[in-house]
């Protein structure tokens, strides 16, 4: 992979942050045998459900502070967005704008909701709402709850699931090797 588009990927995901600050799963699988290092990475592990639970304490504005030891899953996650970075089909500027979109509302909505472990932002604030007389409900509120869902879904090409799943291409075989090594580089705070 050429230097700059390492460089590109890597600004790209530090500018999202969507899959690890918890506006994409509220949890992330661990196997058993990473159980205790991921303790010891100050994850916020969940031992008899095998996960840890996002907003993730090791993401921060440079990117994964646990990088070179991050749980397997995600070494083999990669989204919608970041594929087509990689593939070079679209200006980076655009991405970079889609990324910076979806993290926006993810900072607006949580600062409202509050960042709780454990809960998917969209839906939480969906039940929030709710619960409040209809009168009582902001327009805007609602309004960035559905855009921040369509990005999610259009540009990141989430799925409905509370947790962080591995990247299944089309094409790929079981082991997912090269888009693991191409998700180290991008997320890797001090590959720029
Ligand atoms: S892999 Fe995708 S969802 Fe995760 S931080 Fe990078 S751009 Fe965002
Ligand atoms: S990549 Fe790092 S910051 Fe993101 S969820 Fe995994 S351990 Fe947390």
């Amino acid at each position: 992979m050429k230097e700059n588009r390492t460089a590109e990927l890597s600004q790209l995901c530090r500018t999202c942050g969507a899959c690890c600050n918890g506006g994409m799963f509220a949890f992330v699988d661990v196997e058993p045998g990473e159980l205790t290092p991921a303790t010891r990475r100050r994850l916020s592990v969940i031992e008899e459900r095998g996960v840890f639970s996002q907003p993730c304490p090791a993401w921060t504005a440079t990117g994964c502070e646990v990088y070179a030891d991050r749980p397997r899953r995600c070494h083999e996650y990669t989204c919608d967005l970041y594929r087509v970075a990689e593939s070079g089909q679209e200006e980076h500027a655009r991405l970079l704008h889609r990324a910076r979109r979806i993290h926006e509302l993810i900072a607006a909505l949580q600062a409202r909701r509050g960042a709780r472990d454990g809960e998917w932002l969209p839906r939480a604030v969906s039940e929030m709402l709710s619960g409040l007389r209809p009168d009582r409900v902001e327009p805007e509120l609602l309004l960035d709850v559905a855009e921040l869902a369509m990005r999610l879904q259009r540009d990141l090409g989430w799925r409905p699931e509370i947790t962080k799943q591995p990247t299944e291409a089309p094409g790929s075989g079981p082991e997912q090797t090269s888009s693991s090594e191409r998700s180290r580089a991008a997320r890797d705070p001090a590959s720029d």
